[in-house]
């Protein structure tokens, strides 16, 4: 049994956070597997907020969480994460992306470079001092390595006195495993501004 995959690492190193957030994000609910960890492990007044473009990614997402009386946690979101200011306006502590294309269903819908940068950028600019993102990159194909690239260049630029970005890489592995990356705010921007003010 392989432990250290990347979707299951990411759940775990979320896991701390999850239990103490009020605004959670997932990005992309695919089969509500994700959502129903969060629904499960965050506090009985957190709201998750799960994004598809896929109506049956939702219905199949929605079924999940019923089973487990979990549903009246979860706003259940027909549309691209890209639109995300449009939906949540408030400090968000807690956001997953599990990029790619949903398993064992239609692979033509995949997450896009534009929108997923977008959503992102969005996600960090809303991001709580102490909160957490994780995205699970999936380099394996063309289209996914060009996604990857694109989620490491921007991660990259992320201030280091304000953010922290992990990186982790199955470096042994054939055939361009997965790729998370887990960003977490360690700073806001003021008290960074404080901190220079200060020392001038
Ligand atoms: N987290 C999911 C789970 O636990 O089952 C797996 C997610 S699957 C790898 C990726 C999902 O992203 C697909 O269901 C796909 O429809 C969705 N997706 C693609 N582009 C999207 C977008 N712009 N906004 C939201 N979801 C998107």
């Amino acid at each position: 049994m392989q432990t250290l995959n990347a979707v299951r690492l990411a759940q775990e190193l979320l896991l701390p956070k999850v239990s103490h957030a009020r605004c959670i994000v997932d990005a992309t609910a695919g089969n509500g597997k994700d959502t129903l960890f969060l629904a499960k492990n965050s506090p009985e007044h957190g709201t998750i907020y799960a994004f598809d473009i896929q109506e049956n990614a939702i219905e199949t997402s929605k079924k999940r969480l019923m089973e487990h009386n979990l549903d009246g946690k979860v706003q259940l979101i027909l549309d691209s994460h890209a639109n995300i200011r449009s939906y949540i306006n408030k400090p968000i502590d807690v956001a997953m992306f599990n990029l790619g294309y949903l398993p064992g269903k239609c692979h033509e819908t995949m997450t896009m470079v534009e929108s997923t940068i977008r959503a992102l950028t969005d996600v960090v600019s809303q991001l709580s001092v102490g909160g957490i993102i994780s995205v699970v990159a999936y380099p394996g194909h063309h289209h996914g390595k060009e996604e990857n690239d694109a989620v490491r260049n921007y991660t990259m630029t992320l201030q280091p006195k304000e953010f922290t970005v992990l990186c982790i890489d199955m470096i042994n592995h054939l055939n361009h495993p997965p790729i998370l990356y887990m960003i977490e705010k360690i700073k806001s921007e003021s008290e960074r501004s404080e901190e220079i003010l200060k020392k001038t």
